[in-house]
């Protein structure tokens, strides 16, 4: 299998860097890692047309977040602001902490 390395998580704040969304600032709202791919919010929304439902009483068109390729988006930093790779940091006791490789301060709080 493909290296393990450090990823993008669930509500971390990411840049668009390429395609016709460049530029927007989300947070993320899943996270596929088998696909590769990521959904932003209010990124790359597309309009769907949905069949009255359960949780769609009305039906008609409704606008969902379509997948993102991971390679498309970078992290922003929130000490920075930057947008940044991820690198990781080993604890003493072993655990590891993903940190901003601009400004080297930890992601995750
Ligand atoms: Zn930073």
């Amino acid at each position: 299998m493909g290296k393990k390395h450090p990823g993008i998580k669930k509500n971390d704040k990411v840049i668009v860097i390429t395609g016709k969304e460049k530029g927007k600032i989300g947070a993320v709202l899943k996270v596929d890692p088998e696909k590769g791919r990521v959904v932003v919010e209010k990124v790359n929304v597309v309009k769907k047309h949905a069949r009255p439902g359960p949780t769609t009483a009305q039906g008609g068109i409704i606008e969902k977040e379509a997948p993102l390729h991971m390679s498309n988006v970078m992290i922003v930093c929130n000490k920075c602001t930057e947008a940044t790779r991820i690198g990781v940091r080993i604890l003493e006791d072993g655990s590891k902490v993903r940190v901003c490789r601009k400004c080297n301060e930890p992601i995750d709080e």
